[in-house]
C-alpha cells in the first residue's frame, strides 16, 4: 500500500491550511460539508490520526471514529429532516477513494431522492 501523504487536502483541513465549514469536532474526530455533496447535508467524517483509509487504521482508534460516526448520522438526520442516512467509506483508488486520508461519508437520504453522481 502506498504510503501517508501529509499533504492530502484533509490534513491541510484539519491542520487549518485551507477552509472548511466544520460541523463536529471532538479529541479524535472531526466532521465539515463536502465541497461537491451528493445529497442536502453530506458530511465527511474524519479521525484527526493520520492513516491513508480504513485498511490502515489503527484499530484501537476505530471505536471512538465509529462512534462519532453514527453521532454525526443520527443528528444530520434529524437536522435535514431526512428518511434515512447513507454512509459510504472507499479504500484505494479502484474503489473509489480520491482523497488518501481516512474518511467516512454521511449523506441524509430523502424518500425518492437519488445520489447525484
Ligand atoms: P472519496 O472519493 O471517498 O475519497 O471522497 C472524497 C470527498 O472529498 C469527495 O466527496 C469530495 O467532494 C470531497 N472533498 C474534496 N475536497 C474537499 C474539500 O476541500 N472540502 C470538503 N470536501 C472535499
Amino acid at each position: 500500500m502506498s504510503a501517508y501523504d501529509i499533504n492530502n487536502i484533509f490534513a491541510k483541513i484539519l491542520r487549518g491550511e485551507i477552509p472548511s465549514h466544520r460541523v463536529y469536532e471532538d479529541d479524535a474526530t472531526i466532521a465539515f460539508m463536502d465541497v461537491m455533496p451528493q445529497a442536502e447535508g453530506h458530511m465527511l467524517v474524519v479521525p484527526k490520526a493520520p492513516s491513508r483509509n480504513l485498511l490502515d487504521a489503527d484499530t484501537a482508534s476505530l471505536p471512538a471514529l465509529i462512534t462519532a460516526v453514527q453521532k454525526i448520522a443520527v443528528a444530520a438526520k434529524d437536522a435535514f429532516d431526512a428518511d434515512g442516512v447513507t454512509i459510504m467509506q472507499f479504500n484505494e483508488a479502484p474503489a473509489g477513494q480520491s482523497v488518501f486520508h481516512l474518511h467516512f461519508h454521511v449523506i441524509p437520504r430523502r424518500d425518492g431522492v437519488p445520489l447525484k453522481p
